[in-house]
């Protein structure tokens, strides 16, 4: 099976060659051209394995260039330990018909370990199918939680190295300190004065730039990318949504074929892109409800067909959703133009320049007959997890707040009583004075005596990786602008630092 650019039909490529090099050199994104299909009798096979073989099976009819023996060792690697009771999707009944898949049992506590735990394995798998033997320099923009699950799946993984840059002023205080106590010997972690949009467009132009591409290669190096444009961060994903609906089977739920639908607390829509080709997979899920923060471009858009950054951006408590420009979103478009790559590049290029597009009436109404949008700002998806605490004892994080009011509020709208699983994406205790102050109205400035007082008021336990932080050392105090971005990737790429 074949991958083409969304900008250009004609740049087609390998799934290793598409993995290998992150984005197309038009600037377009890897797509798959044709989709494999899972019967009911296949979903109800799977229904019987654990995660780590459903995964096996979703990314095997992908990666078709690869040996089934080597995606197998690559998920026995990503998705054993490193996961909690090597179980890297448990699902938590919420309530009648409602379901939270908590997908942040990993090393990081957020939903990116799904994908960046087998990400570096897929890569060194992608070089030997393709003879590469170069090293290869990962380069990411991160809002927050990409970065430090980026570092931990690739430290110290054999000719690979990582450079993580996050806006200074706009993750966590954990975000950052998971991020600036990274370990690993070919880790390098850096703030950037600027927001992630900015801090992304920035990442993209060097990863396109000749001169700095022909410089590494003096060094034997060429980019890649772990961001979520990548195919090997969409296609793991698309596993978890395939489980998610095999395990309501197995834990019979749901009857094998019962439509079901799915909420997504969204920003760079990689996410919920993947629920999307989990559905043309052939799994029955009905509406994909978008969830977003105040930076609420996507329900504009899915309402409107207008796609306009021209607005402000705000800094919320659910920081991993604020993004203004939805790098996946372009995968959309190109699905639902028929795979009209001249018109995904006008669009892409009318957000270039104009920083808005629109898409015709059709296309939008196809959209939304799939898609559904909500959005909902920190001060209700405050009372969203003081609510689900009370009434169910479950304590959820900012983001997964957001999906989970939206969830409700479609429900609400549509009266539409479809079996509903929501995405849960970070662990509570990533965001501990948010959370701490939404259940107990009260403010705790420092993180980690919020955590502390999180736990005597819920019982629940902040996971280890994130405990552990107070005493970690720091290793990385680097801040650049923008215009500094460039130097800092040389100056690490040439080994100078
Ligand atoms: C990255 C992230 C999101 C957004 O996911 P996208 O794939 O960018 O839409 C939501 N929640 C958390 C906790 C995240 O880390």
């Amino acid at each position: 099976m074949k991958y083409q650019s969304t900008r250009n039909k004609n740049t087609e490529v390998t799934a290793s060659e598409a993995i290998l090099r992150g984005i197309s050199e038009d600037g377009g994104l890897f797509v798959p051209k044709e989709f494999p299909r899972f019967s009911v009798d296949d979903i109800k096979a799977l229904s019987g394995l654990p995660y780590g073989k459903r995964a096996c099976y979703v990314l095997g009819a992908f990666l078709t260039d690869f040996e089934f023996d080597d995606i197998q060792e690559c998920t026995e690697k990503a998705y054993s330990a490193n996961f909690e009771n090597c179980e890297p999707a448990p699902i938590v009944r919420l309530g009648e018909g409602k379901y939270i898949m908590e997908l942040w049992h990993g090393p990081t506590c957020a939903f990116k370990d799904l994908a960046l735990q087998i990400l570096p394995h897929l890569l060194v798998k992608s070089k030997k199918n393709t003879g590469d033997d170069s090293s290869v320099l990962i380069l990411t923009a991160t809002s927050g939680d990409t970065g430090k699950a980026a570092l931990e799946g690739f430290k110290n993984v054999d000719k690979t190295e990582i450079i993580v840059f996050y806006p200074e002023f706009g993750v966590s205080n954990i975000q950052k300190l998971q991020m600036k106590t990274q370990q690993g010997n070919n880790v390098s972690v850096c703030g950037v004065t600027d927001n992630f949009d900015c801090t992304q467009s920035f990442v993209k132009s060097i990863f396109t730039d000749e001169d700095v591409r022909s410089e590494l290669g003096k060094y034997g190096k060429r980019f890649s990318s772990a961001n979520s444009i990548n195919l090997g961060r969409l296609l793991p994903q698309v596993a978890y949504y395939v489980s998610a609906y095999c395990s309501l089977v197995a834990e019979g739920e749901i009857e094998c074929g019962d439509e079901i639908n799915v909420t997504v607390p969204t920003g760079n829509f990689g996410n919920i892109l993947s629920a999307y080709y989990a559905r043309k997979m052939g799994i029955p899920i009905k509406t994909l409800v978008c969830a977003s923060n105040r930076n609420n471009i996507l329900t504009d858009f899915i309402e409107t067909g207008v796609y306009d950054t021209n607005r402000n951006f705000f800094v919320t408590e659910s920081p991993s959703m604020d993004i203004l420009i939805s790098s996946n979103l372009e995968r959309l478009l190109f699905d639902m133009s028929g795979e009209n790559d001249s018109l995904v590049s006008e669009l892409m290029e009318s957000l270039r320049s104009e920083g808005k597009y629109i898409v015709c009436d059709d296309m939008l109404r196809k959209i939304r007959s799939v898609f559904s949008s909500g959005y909902c700002g920190d001060e209700t998806g405050r009372e969203t997890i003081k609510n689900l605490f009370e009434e169910y004892s479950y304590l959820c994080d900012t983001h997964t707040a957001v999906a989970v009011t939206v969830a409700n509020e479609y429900l609400r709208k549509t009266g539409d009583n479809t079996k509903m699983l929501i995405v849960s994406t970070a662990s509570p205790y990533k965001f501990p004075r948010a959370v701490y102050r939404a259940v107990s109205g009260e403010d705790e400035a420092d993180d980690f005596a919020a955590a502390e007082k999180l736990e005597s008021l819920t019982g629940n336990r902040m996971p280890e990786q994130l405990s552990k932080l107070r005493e970690a050392e720091v290793r990385f105090n680097n801040v650049v602008s923008r215009d500094e971005m460039r130097d800092f990737v040389l100056t690490r790429g040439r080994g100078e630092n």
